[in-house]
């Protein structure tokens, strides 16, 4: 994402995917395109009278059980994350994303084709009215429910890291870090897949959710294994949470400088904690 004093970039040209909707199981097109300057990263819902537009940013944010959802002016567009975190990391900030259903496609379960069809159009630098303040983080501030917390630090630069300890021997405990100007997303991070547990599916469709979900587009364990394997990195599920977390930030419209550490946490404290800082006008929203 943009730095003070630097252009900011959208797309140089739009690209296309479709796929169906992990908890509605609809069948949805999203059509990402350039964006100007002033617009950031929003949603337009093609298929509903007027095509409403939601602006990709906190002030959005409806719902986080198990996936983040924007809602505004009566419509909503669910499971923003993955794509939200492919255009942040590749340092997209302005973008029209085009959407005919209530739901981003799930694909593979993971943010890789996103990333690849980002990096496939390329960027271009677009002159902004005003440069963004930089969002830097002078004090630990954390949010916490239970054991699970997630805490921003002061750093030098940006950094995420993400630990999660599970009662399944297929994931028992897992770390991961990520230095965007250090390390690659689309090699490190973007490949890993949405996880879950054989034993929850039941409850969670009865639940409505989790519709399109299926072991084409989840890696999905019992208590003894993995259901579908074989994995793309050993610690694969705790690089899903870090693509997870990158997305919940992203909507305070950039990266804090921080080291940002979140621990068995879910959307529900990432996006707590990007309010915590912009509360705090360490951070304001694009
Ligand atoms: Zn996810």
């Amino acid at each position: 994402m943009g730095k003070q004093g630097q252009c900011l970039q959208t797309l140089a040209a739009g690209f296309e995917r479709a796929g169906v909707g992990l908890h509605s199981g609809a069948d949805v097109t999203v059509r990402v395109q350039p964006a100007a300057a002033a617009e950031g990263r929003y949603f337009i819902r093609l298929d509903q009278p007027d095509a409403p537009r939601l602006r990709a940013n906190l002030t959005t944010v409806a719902e986080t059980q198990l996936s983040t959802e924007l809602a505004a002016s009566g419509t909503q567009v669910r499971t923003v994350e993955h794509l939200l975190a492919a255009l942040a990391a590749s340092r997209v900030d302005c973008a029209r994303i085009e959407i005919d259903g209530p739901e981003v496609p799930l694909l593979d379960g993971s943010a890789r084709e996103w990333v690849e069809a980002i990096a496939t159009v390329g960027l271009t630098e677009i002159a902004a009215a005003a440069p963004n303040p930089p969002l830097v983080v002078t004090e630990p501030v954390t949010v916490q429910a239970g054991d699970a917390f997630v805490i921003a630090m002061p750093a030098p630069e940006t950094r995420f890291t993400y630990g999660i300890d599970f009662p399944y021997p297929a994931i028992g405990k897992q770390w991961q870090s990520w230095t965007p100007a250090q390390e690659d997303f689309a090699t490190n991070i973007a490949p890993a897949r949405t996880f879950g547990f054989a034993d929850q599916i039941e409850q969670l469709r009865q639940a409505g959710l989790i519709a399109g979900g299926s072991l084409d587009n989840a890696l999905v364990c019992d208590e003894h294994d993995w259901l579908n394997p074989p994995l793309r990195f050993a610690n694969e599920p705790v690089r899903h949470k870090l693509l997870d977390l990158v997305g919940d930030i992203s909507l305070l419209g950039r990266f804090p400088q921080a080291h940002i550490l979140a621990y068995k946490a879910s959307h529900r404290l990432h996006v707590q904690l990007a309010r915590e800082l912009q509360a705090r006008e360490m951070v304001r929203s694009c």
